[in-house]
């Protein structure tokens, strides 16, 4: 029998005490919902997602305040992807941008740089929302503005970093045996992140990639590491110890660790980045943008932190659905309300 095969038998036939896995990686929860790993899995393992996605953990004083910035005069809000859609308190940067405020959407962090030279008479605000893994892009937009001289182009941050939030989640929740780490966080950090963070909390990591045949092994692996503490690199063609060197420093010349507020979580210490005071003048105003209305009846701040499933939440599929979000959650298509839609996933499979 081939090794992946086995693979499968075992986690489908496991009849050990259950056991409830964490992927915090948005990446692995839409990937885990698209390869259909919970349909493959015994019903004594559980997986639940956690804060992982960076626009579902984004409060809503960020949005407002970068939906106020886009209705300033000679102003353009720039932002990636779903971050469009999510509603601050009262509007989304669609809503704003329906109204008459300015929202470009970026397919390249580059885009940014060539709009501010384009148009110099015009101030930019650039999104800069994310993990570990877009800091660096951040940097990267920071390093050329400065090369090219750009003075009309700014950040709004809302950056996260993981280890204080799996922190967070190890001491306020005790639903978590094992953690699937996040893949593309640990390329920049490095797996020695997770090792220490499993020698404090006792709970086993496991690094993996984004395919179904890796997540199964990593569950497979977490299975047999369940009540020990320790880490596992099945990522090594891209994870390494230490990380990417290059990327960590670019993000240290420009930014340092902050505390950070999190949908549903509150502010947790050290959990964000912020610019180094050196480079205010890039900044756009991100300081103090701590509160969060969630919508009325939305469970997303128990989703994020695996307290309930996506389908436990009363609204959603009903009110709630990827063509009319309430919540973060279900609009960003990292988000596990989105995921467990689509897939017609339950916490029960
Ligand atoms: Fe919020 Fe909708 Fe998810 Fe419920 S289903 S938690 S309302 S995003």
């Amino acid at each position: 029998m081939d090794r992946l095969q086995e693979i499968k038998d075992t986690l489908k036939n496991y009849k050990g005490e259950t056991i409830r896995f964490m992927e915090v990686c948005g990446t692995h929860t839409a990937a885990i919902s698209e390869n259909g790993i919970p349909g493959m899995l015994s019903d004594n393992i559980k997986l639940i997602s956690g804060p992982g996605c960076p626009v579902c953990v984004t409060v809503t004083a960020v949005i407002d305040r970068l939906t106020e910035l886009s209705m300033e005069e000679n102003t353009t809000v720039l932002t990636f992807g779903d971050l469009i859609r999510v509603k601050g308190s009262k509007y989304s940067l669609a809503d704003a941008r329906a109204l008459g405020g300015s929202v470009e959407m970026l397919y390249s962090p580059m885009d940014a740089i060539r709009l501010a030279l384009e148009h110099k008479d015009r101030n930019y605000v650039f999104a800069a929302i994310g993990f570990e893994t877009t800091t660096p892009v951040y940097a990267m937009v920071l390093e050329e503005a400065i090369k090219r001289d750009v003075h009309n182009l700014k950040l709004l941050t809302s950056l996260k970093t993981m280890p204080q939030v799996i922190r967070w989640v190890c001491k306020n929740t005790n639903n978590v045996d094992g953690f699937i780490a996040p893949g593309h966080v640990a390329v920049v950090t490095g797996s020695d992140v997770f090792k220490e963070l499993s020698e404090e909390t006792g709970i086993p990591f496991v690094v993996t990639g984004f395919e179904g045949p890796q997540l199964l092994a990593a569950i497979y692996a977490l299975t047999g590491m369940k009540d020990k503490a320790g880490i596992k690199n099945l990522y090594r063609s891209v994870v390494t110890e230490k990380g990417n060197l290059e990327a960590k420093e670019a993000v240290d010349k420009f930014f340092e660790p902050c505390d950070a507020s999190w949908r549903g979580m509150g502010l947790i210490p050290g959990s964000g980045m912020r610019l180094k005071s050196e480079y205010a003048a890039y900044d756009a105003g991100s300081y103090g943008l701590d509160e969060d209305h969630m919508p009325p009846g939305c469970s997303c701040a128990r989703v994020l932190t695996g307290e309930i499933a996506p389908n436990e939440c009363p609204l959603f599929g009903k009110t709630c659905t990827p063509e009319d979000a309430h919540g973060a959650c279900m609009v960003s298509t990292e988000g596990s309300c989105y995921n467990y839609y689509i897939s017609g996933r339950t916490s029960k499979n």
